[in-house]
């Protein structure tokens, strides 16, 4: 119900089936026409996988008609409603389920309401966690603690604890929307399908996140330690330009054009900017990121950048000043309005840098590709923890110094979260080759050395996926 979720999902899913799994890929009509490219790619490829559709209830739960993905959501007052509306497709489900019951059900985590109709029929269920592994261990530790409680400022920074590093975050920046009141029951639903779910799937690898992953298995209990795999990156199981161009959803410009754009431009010259499928910008930002680029520009010869604007095709007035900019950037900047073929750009050779919001699956492609990162977290959940892992831990990042989430930024002012001098520094921080940004980028490279044997035959992740496969099996077996 969400790209960032989706996107690893349909990886998965093509995984599995590449591995002889017959797979069925549950979700609603609207989601099915996104994606309706890819699925018709899977279908031209005889893979195993079925698409089924459950309608969802948006009349019932107060939404507009066609809500059904996040990105949808008209006003944040929907946000909670739209959630709420997930369990409604139980019924649908377990009429599904019921007739042709699989070996084995893997939810993505927002749907957590799946794990009670796996349980009723006695399906062996797995989650999947879109996010990092190291956001999981933080989540689950500062629940365990309960040390939000016993700070008082939303602004005041604290450590995570029980990490094996020290990470100092601030209130605002990891209360979710699931710990405010009224989220009891959603909440509640969420950790009871922890608690009944038979593994747990991420999308990350060991070798990024070993020492976290063993921590977060010990976390967990006895019951799923054993079974908390990583599978990842899941965007290398795209092998080419045609199924990288309609991930997620049909590219907005031909990817030829961008490839032949950036086949122009010098090895590690270009810094992608895009903020994932949810981030909009007001125009008193975009015209600081344009600013910040332009000063970029000045002072690095060699850069060019691409940036993905979606805000373009929500308001004339961006529109307007969008095309001003491009004209004055002429072959310095590409301006991508809508959807880009992100890992298409990303690993391209030209692609130096990626300016990204850090969710988890744009932090994990740049990973993949070996590319360095100016972090930008913008939203609560796992982006500002997802920035540490990769400007702290991993150290193949600069933050541009976003301290607040943008939610509350806007509610605090109408001003721009970051002026366009921090974004043009953290830029240039990034694409010199200066000895700090060459140690960043060779650092950048091994991990994406790692991340691509990870998923190839006898890699971690791959005998993971082949583990998942055994252990729905033999769990039939057991439960029959
Ligand atoms: N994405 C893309 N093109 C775009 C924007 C996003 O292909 O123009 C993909 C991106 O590659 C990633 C996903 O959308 O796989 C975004 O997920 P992420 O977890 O990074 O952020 P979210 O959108 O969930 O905030």
């Amino acid at each position: 119900m969400a790209q960032g979720h989706m996107i690893p999902m349909v990886d998965l899913a093509r995984l599995l089936a590449a591995a002889g799994v017959q797979v069925t890929f549950i979700t609603t009509p609207v989601n099915t026409a996104r994606i309706r490219p890819i699925i018709d790619r899977i279908e031209r490829s005889a893979l195993p996988i079925h698409f089924v559709d459950l309608r969802f209830p948006t009349a019932e739960a107060g939404l507009p008609d066609g809500c059904e993905n996040i990105d949808l959501i008209p006003s944040r007052n929907l946000f909670k409603p739209f959630i709420e509306a997930l369990p409604l497709l139980r019924p649908q489900l377990e009429l599904y389920l019921s007739a042709a019951p699989p070996d084995c059900i893997i939810f993505d985590s927002m749907n957590s309401w799946a794990a009670a109709a796996a349980k009723d029929l006695e399906i062996p269920h797995l989650i999947f966690h879109g996010p990092s592994c190291f956001y999981m261990l933080c989540s689950l530790l500062l629940e365990k603690s309960q040390i939000l409680k016993s700070i008082a400022g939303d602004f005041d920074p604290f450590l995570i604890p029980g990490l094996p590093e020290p990470v100092e975050v601030m209130k605002a920046q990891v209360t979710r929307a699931s710990d405010a009141p009224g989220w009891e029951k959603i909440k509640e639903r969420f950790l009871a399908a922890q608690e009944s779910a038979h593994g747990i799937v991420i999308n990350t690898f060991e070798e990024l996140e070993l020492s976290v992953l063993e921590k977060y298995k010990k976390e967990t209990g006895k019951k799923l330690s054993s079974n908390v795999w990583s599978i990842g990156p899941l965007s290398i199981s795209n092998a080419d330009v045609d199924s990288l161009s309609t991930r997620g959803e049909a590219s907005s410009t031909d990817a030829q054009w961008v490839i032949n754009w950036l086949d122009s431009k010098a090895p590690d010259s270009v810094m992608f900017v895009c903020f994932g499928s949810l981030v909009l910008n007001p125009l008193s930002q975009l015209i600081e990121i344009g600013r910040g680029l332009e000063h970029a520009l000045s002072s690095l010869s060699s850069l060019s950048f691409i940036w993905v604007v979606k805000e373009a095709a929500k308001s004339e007035e961006v529109e307007k000043w969008l095309s001003e900019f491009e004209k004055k950037m002429s072959v310095r900047g590409m301006i991508i309005r809508g959807w880009a073929p992100q890992v298409i750009v990303l690993t391209h050779v030209a692609v130096g840098g990626f300016m990204t919001h850090c969710g988890w699956n744009s932090v994990l492609e740049a990973v993949a590709a070996g590319v360095v990162m100016v972090t930008w977290p913008r939203y609560v959940g796992d982006q500002f923890i997802n920035e540490k892992l990769v400007v702290d831990v991993l150290k193949v990042g600069v933050s541009v110094g976003a301290k607040v989430p943008a939610s509350l930024v806007k509610e605090m002012s109408g001003e721009a979260q970051v002026k366009g001098e921090d974004v043009g520094k953290a830029v240039v921080r990034v694409m010199d080759g200066e000895r700090e940004g060459e140690e960043r980028r060779t650092r950048a490279r091994e991990l994406g050395e790692k991340a691509r044997k990870a998923m190839k035959e006898g890699g971690s992740s791959f005998e993971n996926l082949k583990e998942i496969i055994q252990f729905a099996r033999q769990t039939k077996i057991v439960m029959e």
